[in-house]
């Protein structure tokens, strides 16, 4: 890649910008200063330094967030904070998007990456990858809840949901639930519960796929996945 587009896309900024970088000696690479914009470099093997900086550039980003409620999930929004506005700088160049979207008031794990290829096959129904919510609910779950949900409920607009594994965490007045689903329709955990007659009153996913929401994040954080939690992923 050449050097002023690396710089650039760090998020240095304009071209005018990185130029100057460059022409005030501010980049080395190897240990030497390299002031030609047109240099390439190889971005995994070269050192490259830049403004006393040590840069380790990826081609991919992945990013496991504690979506707090209140910010859609979308990588932009004309009203309202989207989750990429939570992002550093640093993380933002790489433009990542968030895998599937989690209701405004829903919270919990949120995958942001720019790998579309990852983020297409977490999507595609027919891979079928689990998420698991934690809910609390306004009224008694029972065993004929999880029943139904096992042979699959009929949403409002006729659409039979495949099976979900749901578990009463305690029932009540008010009762907490963890639902497992392998879809991902509009709304759908607050659909399956009205199908129901029941009303979900506070919804965080805790889980998608091999993955599950780091409990040290608190809302709004994030942090990188591993290699390893990558590879689970793929
Ligand atoms: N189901 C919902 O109803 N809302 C979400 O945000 C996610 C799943």
């Amino acid at each position: 890649m050449r050097i002023d587009k690396l710089i650039a896309n760090l998020g240095y900024g304009s071209r005018k910008e990185v130029k100057k970088i460059l022409k005030n000696g501010s980049v080395t690479v190897n240990g030497k200063t390299v002031k030609d914009a047109k240099v390439h470099v190889d971005t995994v093997n070269d050192s490259i330094m830049i403004l006393g900086e040590e840069i380790h550039y990826k081609e991919f980003i992945y990013l496991m967030m504690n979506k707090p409620p209140g910010v859609i999930s979308a990588t932009e929004d004309s009203r309202d904070e989207t989750v990429v506005d939570l992002l550093a700088h640093a993380d933002m160049v790489y433009t990542p998007f968030p895998v599937g979207r989690l209701d405004k008031d829903t919270e919990g794990f949120l995958l942001l990456t720019n790998d579309g290829q990852l983020a297409h096959q977490l999507l595609s129904p027919k891979k079928n990858v689990p998420k698991t919510y934690f809910a609390v609910i306004n009224t008694e779950v029972t065993a004929e809840d999880v029943e139904e949900f096992k042979k699959g409920v009929t949403l409002d607009d006729g659409y039979h949901t495949k099976s979900g594994e749901l578990k009463v965490l305690k029932s009540g007045l008010r009762s907490d639930i963890e639902l497992t689903i392998t879809e991902g329709k509009f709304h759908q955990v607050k659909r399956m519960f009205e199908a129901v007659g029941k009303k979900v009153i506070y919804l965080k996913r805790i889980s998608m796929g091999p993955l599950k929401l780091d409990d040290s994040l608190s809302l709004g954080e994030y942090r990188e996945l591993s290699e390893e939690e990558i590879n689970l992923l793929k």
